[in-house]
């Protein structure tokens, strides 16, 4: 399944959707045609997992041929996960960032975190605000909790995983650099692009068969294999919820490869015009305009 949220008319609230070739089908309305009213009213992917494992499925074995969809043209698509109760970043997941960001390989995984409040959807623009002059990128794969996880075992972790899509984890380097903690400097308005659907765990590719490319004005920019993480997904999931209990929703975000523009010995930093593209094989393009604020 590819799980998307798509706004209604009120270009506020969303609703549920399964990408199909051509568009978009309306978990609604799916519902409704095969008689299934456990799989009514959900706004988004997160809003799936946290109902819970018959739901889901129910949802992937239903058929979903001869129901109207909403052709690609015409869906305004939502973060497909809207309100996660915790957005957990991981920082240095990858050697080569570490080495070409003139840094130390640290001695233990850096967490920080993300809000709500920092989702858009593809196509919504990231607002780059006054107070930075150092916009960043950094493409990742993001994790979204399936189940519940308090203490699990590497082993058994990704049984936990609802599925995968893309954020693109927007960073203000000089604010980032100035503060010892990274709330402003990572969590500002707009400062986490997430989609463009969430992609079923059952459905996805190995993550060993994933590529992160991440383009600034069609340019590539940050190309590498998401087999490069230094800690994988089973063994992230272990760490944080051996203190921070993950839930149904939940957004772990892995980490980037290396390529961001504070690497570079001339920084060419984002600005207001550009846009950013962040592609995961078998998952597709998450990509957003840059407007300064207003
Ligand atoms: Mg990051």
């Amino acid at each position: 399944m590819r799980l998307a949220a798509l706004y209604g008319p009120d270009g506020d609230s969303s609703s549920l959707h399964l990408e199909v070739d051509g568009g978009y089908v309306s978990v609604d309305a799916l519902a409704a045609a095969r008689g299934r009213p456990r799989l009514r009213g959900m706004a988004d992917a997160g809003e799936l997992f946290r109902r819970g494992e018959q739901v889901i499925s129910e949802l992937r074995g239903i058929d979903a041929s001869a129901v109207p969809r909403v052709a690609s043209a015409d869906a305004r698509l939502a973060p497909p996960v809207r309100r996660p109760g915790k957005i957990v970043c991981v920082g240095l997941n990858y050697l080569a960032h570490i080495e070409q960001s003139r840094l130390s390989r640290p001695g233990h995984t850096v967490l920080f975190s993300k809000f709500a409040s920092c989702l858009v959807a593809t196509g919504e623009p990231v607002v780059a605000p006054s107070i930075t002059s150092k916009l960043d990128y950094e493409g990742e794969l993001a994790v979204v909790m399936g189940r519940t996880a308090r203490c699990v075992e590497a082993a058994s972790a990704s049984g936990h995983v609802g599925g995968y899509t893309i954020i693109n984890d927007i960073s203000a380097r000089d604010l980032q650099i100035a503060e010892p903690q990274w709330i402003r400097g990572k969590s500002l308005d707009t400062f986490a692009p997430l989609g463009p659907v969430v992609v079923d765990a059952a459905a996805a590719p190995p993550i060993d068969a994933m590529r992160i490319r991440t383009y600034v004005n069609g340019e590539l920019r940050q190309d590498a294999p998401c087999s490069l993480m230094i800690m994988g997904v089973p063994e992230l999931i272990a760490h944080i919820s051996a203190w921070i209990t993950l839930e149904p929703g939940d957004i772990i975000a892995t980490g980037t490869p290396s390529g961001v523009a504070a690497e570079m010995d001339s920084p060419v930093f984002m600005s207001d015009g550009d846009v950013v593209e962040v592609d995961i094989t078998g998952i597709g393009r998450l990509r957003n305009p840059v407007v300064a604020a207003p």
